[in-house]
């Protein structure tokens, strides 16, 4: 089957809001950004999987066996699932030729796994692994050229390894979702995670829905987003939970520090309070994985209404300022790849009050585009006698604050004031000159 993304609208950094077609006579979409939902036995032996999860857009499978369950297929029919696989490169093969069929409806996308068997020691070892990767994808992509694919991104922290893919990227239109698997593992390498990103948007097609899975806990979603990813896995959640973990988004806590449950959903509400002082219930990790994962599912929903409703470049801030690597990521972000940001980045917003974080918030690439455009086009009027320098206010515009209206009472009684510059300083935004004090950012920051 053949799916294409569709752009709806731009937000801060990369960050978009698209939806991927899975057939447009029926009307199947898969809104993004949006988490892929695991869908896996330890979740499905609990009722409330089905029902927290029914209006989940899209799922991520394992195992061939749920290409197949009736119930399934027909409780998810409007669903979205990708179909990926945890063995060997050969078995994958055979899943994909005999359930050929499964693969041509319209809401199943298979991606090509890359699976090692043995640890890459060292980055000859990994060039070779990825090469063998890509030489066999290269052959699945072209067997099954009427087919679309996602395409497992692999780099062993050789980030510099990612230019391997690009030949095989671009010569097979049929790859239509990148999962970057390993490239988050790591945020404090994120420099070189940035360069892989900008590499992904400098080279690739911008249709191209990008996801990711591998060690990715939800508090990385907003940032994530910021970076253009579409499709968030959040597989890694099973694994934490088996670890005893229990995701308050702000913090991973261990379940046995917990005396109360901070969370209104079914499970917290339900059995999970009754097996927190058992040790090793297997039954309590069940229930903890889905807490985890109702919680991932409905943060991703807070953001997505944040991205519409709310300044999101200052929600990211807001999420991520207790984390140096984020806070990192952002400023090499804002310094360094300010040019191409500024062509992605919306350069106003209606009816949005930016709270400002101090420094972090002054090269924002809205606010950096402004502060370029005002030196290069504003020229003070040649009659221009005397500059007048003023604080800037709490109320905007400047001129309906308390401050301001008094500055005016005192300096309109001069015969010269029509020739009176008055410049505001401001602290995110620097010198302002009075006649910009409608227009956007100036009139929005707080
Ligand atoms: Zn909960």
């Amino acid at each position: 089957m053949n799916y294409f993304f569709e752009l709806i609208t731009k937000s801060a950094g990369f960050s978009r809001v698209g939806r991927i077609v899975c057939s447009k006579e029926a009307k199947r979409f898969i809104s993004t950004p949006n988490i892929i939902v695991p869908m896996k036995k330890s979740l499905m032996n609990n009722l409330n999987f089905l029902e927290e999860f029914e209006d989940q857009e899209i799922f991520i499978i394992l195992k061939d066996i749920y290409l197949k369950i009736g119930f399934i297929r027909e409780k998810f029919k409007a669903t979205g699932f990708i179909y990926t696989h945890n063995g060997l490169m050969e078995s994958f093969k055979k899943i994909l030729s005999s359930n050929i069929e499964v693969f041509s409806e319209d809401n199943i996308i298979p991606s090509i796994p890359f699976n090692t068997p043995t640890t890459v020691i060292n980055k000859e070892f990994a060039e070779l692994e990825i090469d063998n990767f890509i030489k066999e994808s290269d052959q699945i992509l072209k067997q099954y050229n009427n087919l679309d694919f996602g395409l497992s991104i692999k780099l062993f922290d050789y980030y510099e390894l990612f230019d391997r893919y690009l030949p095989l990227i671009k010569n097979n239109n049929n790859v239509r979702i990148l999962n970057l698997v390993d490239l988050f593992d790591n945020f404090s390498n994120f420099r070189n995670i940035l360069k892989v990103i900008f590499k992904i948007k400098r080279e690739l097609d911008s249709n191209l829905v990008l996801m990711v899975s591998g060690r990715i806990i939800p508090k990385f979603y907003p940032i994530l987003i910021y970076l253009g990813v579409d499709l968030i896995d959040a597989s890694y959640l099973l694994y934490l939970s088996a670890e005893k973990l229990y995701d308050t988004i702000e913090y991973l806590l261990p379940i046995f520090k917990i005396k109360y449950l901070p969370c209104p959903c079914t499970i917290c509400k339900g059995k999970l309070r009754f097996h927190l002082s058992e040790k090793n219930s297997s039954e309590k990790i069940e229930q903890l994985a889905l807490h985890n994962i109702i919680s991932a599912y409905t943060y991703m929903h807070k953001i997505k209404l944040y991205m519409r409703t709310e300044d999101f470049r200052g929600f990211i801030e807001k999420s991520s300022h207790d984390n140096m690597n984020i806070i990192s990521m952002l400023r090499v972000l804002d310094n360094q790849y300010f040019n191409d940001l500024k062509f992605e980045t919306p350069l106003t917003q209606i009816n949005k009050v930016i709270n400002c974080r101090g420094a972090l918030s002054y090269n924002r690439p809205d606010f950096q585009e402004f502060r370029e455009r005002l030196i290069k086009r504003f020229t003070p009027e040649l009659w221009t006698k005397l500059i007048i320098i003023l604080p800037c206010s709490a109320k905007k515009p400047y001129s309906e604050s308390r401050s301001h209206q008094k500055f005016h009472s005192v300096t309109r009684n001069y015969r010269d004031f029509p020739d009176f510059q008055e410049i505001i300083l401001t602290s995110p935004l620097g010198a302002i000159p009075r006649q910009l004090e409608n227009i956007y950012p100036v009139s929005s920051y707080d």
